[in-house]
């Protein structure tokens, strides 16, 4: 079942660093507890505004509803459970590349607002919490009962894809104009991470950014692959590449490597390569008036969406992120476009290139 309570590290501003995460791990000992011989097993994620739980049980009447009554942890538990998140928190840091796109960038480009950090947590103020403020922090935050969307495997029953959504309801996404110009951060390996921040009224629109990424890919692997010689790209979106979560806004991460031996370059430049050659191929398109490329990354999307119907695990959290936030979720529908429609997909995807290029000009 996916167990997705409101309320994520965004809370940290106040308790301090790491006190979602903590929460997290308070709350799947609770859910152990309550579920007794039925557990299994169990994932969690704290993101920004959310705290996300996939739990895996024995039987298919072994659910948590609405409610859950908090376990109380002892001063030993609560040791051990700071030890555990201390190691998470030692691994997740050193993974270069993780920091640089799920904590650096959203920082810099302020996409979850100010003081904002990752939800990993700072080991030196998880060792300050005591039993008694935890459950008050938890008190204050969750209440003795939170509010829970739950979906269970069972509730999918009778789910099917609804194909009467057409792609352009939304207002469309825009990318939000750095000030300071492109945001760069170092990761790990010789990669560099540019990110841009994206906004978007409707979070159905988000799709655009990974159709973004769908049509840079085949742009770096097949015509820019004369510009992108000795340089490997690397694109993500999202912390930890989720979406939908950051709640009007989203981000999207472009890591270049240089090869070995490869001319120097300054990676504004690299990206102003790969942005132009996809400038140009999307003129190319749109100029024959029937987008072979904008078909193409339909069809990259209905592959995608494909496999995320083919996980049940996906799909559950997927109709229960749609509860919480309203609405069945976007990445459940697929549609189906006509010639005129492709084209003018086209012309809106290259209306989105071009503010990015203008972002990585403005620091040349
Ligand atoms: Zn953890």
């Amino acid at each position: 079942m996916s167990v997705i309570i409101d309320g994520g590290a965004n809370e940290d501003v106040v308790h301090g660093a790491g006190f979602a995460h903590l929460r997290e791990h308070w709350a799947l000992a609770s859910f152990r507890r309550a579920l007794g011989d039925d557990y299994v097993m169990a994932t969690a994620q704290t993101l920004q505004y959310q705290t996300e739980f996939i739990i895996f049980v024995r039987s298919a009447d072994a659910v948590v509803r609405d409610r859950i009554d908090w376990w109380q942890w002892s001063t030993a538990d609560l040791a051990e459970e700071v030890a555990v998140i201390d190691s998470e928190i030692v691994a997740a840091e050193s993974d270069m590349n993780g920091l640089a796109v799920d904590r650096e960038l959203p920082r810099r480009l302020g996409v979850f607002g100010p003081e904002t950090d990752w939800g990993y947590g700072d080991r030196e103020s998880l060792r300050g919490w005591t039993v008694d403020n935890l459950r008050t922090a938890v008190s204050q935050t969750w209440g003795d009962r939170p509010a829970m969307a739950v979906t269970t495997a069972r509730d999918l029953d009778g789910w099917g894809p609804n194909d009467d959504l057409r792609p352009f309801r939304g207002q469309g996404v825009t990318v939000r104009p750095a000030s300071e110009g492109p945001v760069t951060v170092a990761g790990g390996g010789g990669i560099t991470y540019c990110g841009w921040h994206f906004d978007y009224r409707d979070r159905r629109d988000l799709r655009a950014v990974d159709d973004l990424v769908t049509l840079l890919t085949l742009v770096a692997r097949d015509n820019g692959a004369r510009e992108a010689q000795g340089y490997e790209f690397d694109f993500r979106i999202g912390q930890f590449g989720e979406r939908h979560v950051a709640r009007g806004s989203d981000y999207l991460a472009v890591g270049i490597k240089c090869e070995p031996g490869s001319p120097v370059v300054r990676t504004a430049a690299v990206i102003d390569q790969l942005l132009e050659s996809t400038r140009a191929v999307l003129r190319a398109d749109i100029g024959v008036g029937d987008s072979r490329l904008a078909m193409g990354i339909d069809r990259h999307r209905l592959l995608r969406q494909a496999r995320i119907n083919q996980s049940i695990v996906q799909r559950l959290v997927l109709v229960n992120r749609a509860k919480l936030l309203g609405g069945e979720d976007p990445v459940l529908h697929s549609a189906e476009r006509d010639s005129s429609e492709l084209t003018a997909y086209a012309q809106y995807l290259l209306t989105l290139i071009d503010d990015m290029s203008v972002d990585v000009g403005t620091a040349a």
